[in-house]
């Protein structure tokens, strides 16, 4: 009998094994052990809460069809969630690790919280696998590495992992630092001849948060430096998180760093549609103690969409108004009062022709030869031009988008834009003739 019960349970797996990625399964299901069971009760052991939630969540229809039911229909499961290992005592050795303990004060924002931060389709992904770390710091993803655009979140989910880390894991020790603030210590304690006492501090947490990566680029000896503490860290299992512009790829980093980025999970963080920054103006308002009335905040969405900052500023500013003044906010009021933000920001709708037509202007050629196919190399460097900037600034399907450069399919497109990514890295010249494109199309 208990053979049956070990094997659906295996079962089970196996199925689950051939329908997810190795890392998934990896993550999550190498965590759960089978500690009990009879024919009518699976007793399973976990990490955590969050694992067990993860697997009723999102396996609730497998595990019914493996595992026997109950009389409500419910796979008999009961979970026992695993006993926190004493974290091994970390008694600080010299007067200095004390004094690092000492000021060890993360400096968190207070507001940038997981219950602060609105969920939509561009950021619901990244936003659980950040809640995932969170509660299982080094046990499901790690590294974690964020990328996306300015002003998008990045750092709000990054400080919200410290906060809840803080908040339900006290006993472990957490760091979340700048890239730059990292670069500074090192060369301060080169300066003080304290360089091992910096190292044994970094490489003695059990969370590291480090934001804007990308200002490692091109510190060569900074980046050897990072990647040695990284690699200790995360083979004693300790927790990375890593905030970034771009993807690890698309960095100019050693192939070796890239690689270790890459090890975990490379989660981007998307512009939030219409309805998401809806309700992060609503949401942020509330937060000022200040009412803005839907019909508002959609009048402000609608024009600020590419930067969470910059909706936030708006809103700073209509509340402060709307305070100094006494005064409820109005249509008049915000169209009064954000004036010269409302024009710095939209210049004008961006539309496929608008970037088409300022392509041709720019590069001197013709709409017939962007929507043509010919390869002589100018016209198709303009095409893949147009195409990288269709794809950057305008939403819709890719096949939407493709199909106004002359019937293109949304492989060309995506390889157009790859490719122009790849480009815009290492050239300086291409990056200046795109930043003219966008120039002329705000005109
Ligand atoms: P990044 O680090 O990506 O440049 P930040 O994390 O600093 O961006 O976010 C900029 C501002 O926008 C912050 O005040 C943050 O609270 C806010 N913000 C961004 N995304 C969201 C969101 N989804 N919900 C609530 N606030 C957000
Ligand atoms: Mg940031």
């Amino acid at each position: 009998m208990q053979e049956t019960s070990v094997n659906a349970w295996n079962t089970f797996l196996q199925f689950i094994q051939k329908s997810i990625s190795e890392t998934e399964f990896e993550n999550w299901f190498s965590q759960i052990n089978l500690v009990e069971h009879t024919d009518d009760r699976y007793v399973l052991k976990v990490p955590n809460i969050f694992v067990q939630q993860y697997l009723l969540e999102n396996y609730k229809k497998e595990l019914a069809s493996f595992l026997p039911l109950d009389e409500k229909k419910q796979p008999c499961i009961e979970f026992v969630i695993e006993e926190p290992k004493a974290q091994e005592k970390k008694t600080p050795t010299t007067p200095f690790i004390q004094e690092v303990k000492k000021e060890q004060k993360l400096r968190l924002n207070p507001l940038y919280t997981f219950d602060h931060f609105i969920e939509g389709p561009s950021n619901q992904f990244v936003k659980s696998a950040a809640f995932g770390v969170a509660q299982a710091p080094g046990k499901s993803f790690n590294p974690l590495f964020i990328h996306g655009g300015v002003g998008l979140g990045k750092t709000h989910l990054m400080h919200a992992i410290g906060h809840t880390v803080l908040e339900k894991h006290k006993k472990l020790k957490i760091e979340c630092i700048t890239t730059e603030a990292f670069i500074n210590d090192l060369v301060n304690s080169l300066k003080n001849k304290s360089v091992d006492k910096i190292k044994r501090h970094y490489r003695s947490l059990d969370v590291l948060l480090v934001d804007d990566i990308q200002f490692l680029q091109n510190r060569i000896n900074f980046e050897e430096e990072f990647c040695n503490m990284f690699e200790a860290l995360i083979n004693q299992n300790k927790q990375i998180v890593i905030t970034s512009d771009k993807p690890p790829s698309h960095l100019k980093l050693s192939e070796r760093m890239t690689q270790r980025m890459e090890w975990g999970l490379v989660a981007n963080i998307g512009v939030p549609d219409l309805e998401t920054r809806v309700a992060i103006i609503q949401h942020k308002s509330e937060l000022k103690g200040c009412n803005i009335s839907e019909q508002i905040a959609f009048y402000i969405a609608e024009r600020i969409h590419q930067n969470v900052r910059q909706i936030e500023g708006a809103i700073n500013r209509l509340c402060a108004f709307a305070h100094i003044m006494h005064h409820p906010i109005t249509l008049d009021m915000v169209m009064s009062t954000l004036k010269e933000l409302l024009e710095q920001v939209t210049p004008k709708l961006v539309s496929i022709d608008s970037i088409i037509d300022s392509v041709c202007t720019t590069f001197e050629i013709s709409k017939s030869q962007i929507k043509g196919s010919s390869r002589q190399k100018e016209i198709a460097k303009a095409r893949q031009i147009a195409m990288y900037l269709a794809k950057e600034m305008l939403e819709g399907s890719l096949n939407q988008i493709a199909s106004h450069f002359g019937g293109k399919t949304h492989s060309t497109l995506l390889h157009a834009w790859k490719k122009i990514c790849q480009e815009i890295q290492k050239d300086e010249t291409l990056k200046r003739q795109i930043e003219m494109v966008q120039k002329n199309l705000s005109q």
